[in-house]
């Protein structure tokens, strides 16, 4: 990257978020880069490739509510990225498994970081660097990236959970007050492949009670390998209790919970589990996006917007549609 490119708006986070402010703000016109310190984009919507394998580790599936959410899944399900997850469903309350709602549910193929890579389409895209501060410079934007590269941008647009991002705005005192307050709790992911089929009458569980709040045979979604890989979720108090042990501590702890819940002792052929810090927030917003007095600072997330894929999306084109009115 050359140091100090000039874009019209830089957003940080290649999370649904920041990519379909992102995609918005290209299509009016604008030069945006996405910068991202992970390798890949995805954020939560996240999928782990095995040898045998894949896991949908963060997002499960996402649901559509708002007529313009419908729409764009609607054009991704025309693209062919987007298809509608139709296994059941059950729900576990401690006694007995039943049916769960019949919402629709959809997920992204390969997996569920291929919508991202979609949206991401030819954008200008950065990864690994991590944004460790910014400082107004004139009318825009000063970057500082961990690696010592710099970028500067007249808009900035953060897509980062709220902890993340309150770290990046001490300067920045009416947000920072805002984003501080909001909480993000953690959930530990195990993904397990079992050596033999475990034969369940289900695809998905929510489990209300013990260790777990979810399980999932990842199989089961179109598009993925064939065989018995699972994903399970901790719990979100399971899961801060447990927050600082160890991957194999964690994964045992989740797979003799799941085979206390169906009954089952097959053979594992995978296991390991992956720590989401900041997984859902405690006390979202709902106030769909946030932007500063002069207009040219923006923050977006599932956080500030119903804590889901859904909302994240939205909150994304509210921003990027606030930016742009200016
Ligand atoms: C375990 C789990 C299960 C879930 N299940 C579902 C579900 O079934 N259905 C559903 O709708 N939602 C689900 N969600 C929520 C869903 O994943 C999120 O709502 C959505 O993906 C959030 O998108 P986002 O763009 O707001 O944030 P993120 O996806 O978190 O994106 C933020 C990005 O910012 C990057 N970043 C952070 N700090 C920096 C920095 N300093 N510099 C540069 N980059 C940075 C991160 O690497 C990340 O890529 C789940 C989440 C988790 C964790």
């Amino acid at each position: 990257m050359t140091p100090l490119h000039v874009l019209d708006v830089a957003v940080i986070g290649a999370g649904v978020a920041g990519l379909s402010c992102a995609n918005t703000l290209a299509q009016a016109g604008l030069k945006v880069a996405i910068f991202d310190k992970a390798r890949g984009a995805g954020g939560r919507m996240a999928t782990r490739r095995g040898e045998h394998a894949s896991f949908d580790h963060g997002a499960q599936y996402f649901t559509a509510h708002v007529p313009a959410f419908h729409a764009a899944v609607a054009q991704w399900q025309a693209a062919g990225v987007v298809t509608e997850w139709k296994g059941r469903i059950v729900a576990w309350d401690g006694t007995s498994f039943a049916d769960s709602d019949g919402k629709t549910r959809y997920v992204a193929e390969p997996g569920m970081s291929g919508l991202c890579r979609y949206l991401m389409g030819d954008l200008s895209f950065f990864s690994q660097h991590k944004l460790i501060g910014f400082e107004r410079d004139g009318e825009g934007w000063r970057l500082d990236f961990e690696s010592g590269e710099t970028a500067a941008c007249r808009k900035l647009v953060l897509a980062l959970p709220a902890p993340q991002a309150a770290q990046l705005l001490e300067a920045e005192p009416a947000l920072h007050a805002i984003v501080a307050g909001v909480t993000m709790s953690p959930v530990w992911a195990v993904m397990v492949r079992f050596a033999e089929p475990l034969n369940l009458d289900f695809a998905g569980c929510f489990v209300n009670q013990g260790p777990l709040s979810w399980v999932a045979r990842n199989s089961s979604k179109p598009g993925r390998p064939a065989g018995e890989a699972w994903v399970l979720h901790g719990s979100p108090g399971w899961s801060q209790v447990h927050v600082s042990e160890k991957e194999d501590s964690v994964s045992n702890a989740l797979l003799a919970a799941f085979r206390n819940l169906v009954g089952v002792q097959a053979g594992v052929e995978e296991l390991s589990a992956h720590r989401w810090l900041y997984a859902q927030a405690d006390n979202p917003l709902n106030v769909g996006c946030l932007v500063d007095a002069s207009a040219t600072l923006g923050l977006a997330g599932d956080w500030i917007n119903g804590s889901r894929v859904e909302g994240a999306w939205d909150s994304g084109l509210q921003v990027a549609e606030k930016l742009l009115a200016q």
